[in-house]
This record gives C-alpha cells, structure tokens and sequence, in this order.
C-alpha cells in the first residue's frame, strides 16, 4: 500500500545522531543529573522500555502529526483511519477537493485549517523532494532531518521530531508536548519562561548524546504520561508523586512535606 512503505527495520544501520550546532553552548550538570533521575525515577512507574505506539512511515506519521494538534488521541486517529480509507494514498488526497478532505477529518480541532494545510504540506513535500516520501531523511543526520522538516511552513519542532522518533525511521530525536513540557518546567528542567518549542534543544541537551532512539522515546513517554497520569494542569498530585524531592513546584505545594497546602 503506497501510504505505508514498510521499511525494513532489521538490519544494522549506522546513524550520525546530531550535530553540536543544536546544543545549548552551556549545559548546567546539574541539570544533567536531575534530568536523569527524574528518567530514572519514572522509567519503572511507567514500565521502560515503552513499546511504540505506531509504525507508520515518516509521510504518514507527519499527516497523523498534524491531525493530532490540540486533537484528543482517540479523534486524530479515527481521523487518520478515515483518511486512509478514503484515500488509495496520499498523491490522492493531495489532489482531493479540500472540503472532502475537511469533511472527512471532521473529528478533530479545526478541520476548516488542517484540510488546507495537510494539502500544502503534501504539496510542499513532492515540490522540494520531486516525489511523496519522507524516507530519505533516514540517510540524514537527525538535525539535518529536523531541518528539512522544519523549513516546510507549518510543521514546527515538536512535529519534526515526531516523525523522526514516532515513525519506523526510529531515529533518535526527543518530542516535547504540553504534558513534558508541564513536567519540565514545574521539576525545574526548564524555566518558566522557555515555550514548548524553544524547550526542545534544551531538554534534549541535558540527556546523553549518545542515548538510542528508544531512550530518547521513552524520556519523552515517561514525562508526558506523569503529566497526564501526576502532574495535572490543575490539581497535580503532587502528595503521591515520586519526584516531589526533585521538584520546586512540588515542594511550594506541600510546604516539603508531601502534604499539599490548600490554596
Ligand atoms: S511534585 Fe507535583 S508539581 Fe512536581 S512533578 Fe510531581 S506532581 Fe508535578
């Protein structure tokens, strides 16, 4: 099926994991360390090594991306199933009726946006490479892929690297979405002020640069599944969260003793 090239992941293959041109030109060790115990605390709650959730070539897993936006995971991916039955593959959808496209996403948020910009991407894509594939980035550096990926309007760092660790490129790129991001911040990773976006360098940074694919995935799992599971937007859990010696935002909360203050 031409949406889902299957690429043969067995063999081995040497990967040049990321230039030093992303890295911060400072790394706190200190942030180093709390980075790997908040990984080395979670990873057993939360079961390392997570087993992946998809297994989509990188086109795929970049439309399955940007249907995801502010969507709940259950409608972006009944989305996704929708757009592939409809279509024989993604050339098809490209030169679809927009409202045909809209009207099949209509689950997830602002379909009237994404139908335009699932078509430009497309568009976008076959205009810069000369064919609808992704599966050249295979053979790039992580932050050359990241870079192709980004100069496409619309697609940011955390869909860029997405479609490196999410995809059946399993390259090691580490995505940041509001629920790491929440964690990061409140645990001290990040400060208050940095975005999701500008965060990515950052907290790929303070873990190893040599770490695999899968390590960089499930530091990503772990975080965003605490924020989901722990560290609610409002309300976190912080009287039963094992990070709470770890955590300044924690440690407000329950006046250090795992007793949360009432506000
Ligand atoms: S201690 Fe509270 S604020 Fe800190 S990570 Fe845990 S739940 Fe979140």
């Amino acid at each position: 099926m031409p949406i889902a090239s299957g690429h043969d992941l067995a063999g081995p293959r040497p990967r040049r994991t990321r230039s030093t041109k992303a890295i911060p030109a400072e790394i706190d060790p200190a942030l180093t360390d709390k980075a790997l115990a908040i990984h080395a605390r979670l990873c057993p709650v939360y079961g390392c090594p997570i087993p992946y959730f998809h297994s989509l070539d990188p086109l795929s897993e970049l439309v399955s991306s940007l249907l995801s936006h502010r969507t709940r995971n259950a409608e972006s991916g009944r989305a996704f199933k929708a757009l592939r039955a409809h279509y024989p593959d993604w050339e098809a959808m490209l030169t679809a009726p927009v409202g045909e496209i809209e009207a099949t996403i209509a689950g997830v948020t602002w379909p009237e946006l994404k139908a335009p910009r699932l078509q430009a991407i497309l568009a976008t894509v076959r205009a810069r490479h000369g064919s609808l594939t992704l599966d050249f980035l295979r053979d790039m550096t992580v932050d050359e892929a990241r870079a192709w990926l980004e100069a496409i309007p619309g697609v940011g760092p955390k869909t860029s690297a997405a479609v490196l660790s999410f995809s059946v490129l399993r390259m090691p790129a580490l995505p940041v979405d509001s629920h790491h991001h929440r964690v990061a911040q409140r645990t001290g990773l990040i400060g208050p002020r940095i975005d999701v976006g500008p965060a990515h360098p950052l907290l790929r940074a303070q873990l190893p640069a040599d770490w695999s694919a899968q390590a960089l995935y499930d530091n990503h799992e772990v975080l965003m599944l605490h924020g989901q599971h722990v560290c609610h937007h409002r309300n976190p859990a912080c009287g039963r969260c094992v990070l709470l010696d770890l955590c300044p935002e924690g440690q407000a909360r329950t006046g250090g003793g795992g007793t949360i203050r009432e506000p």
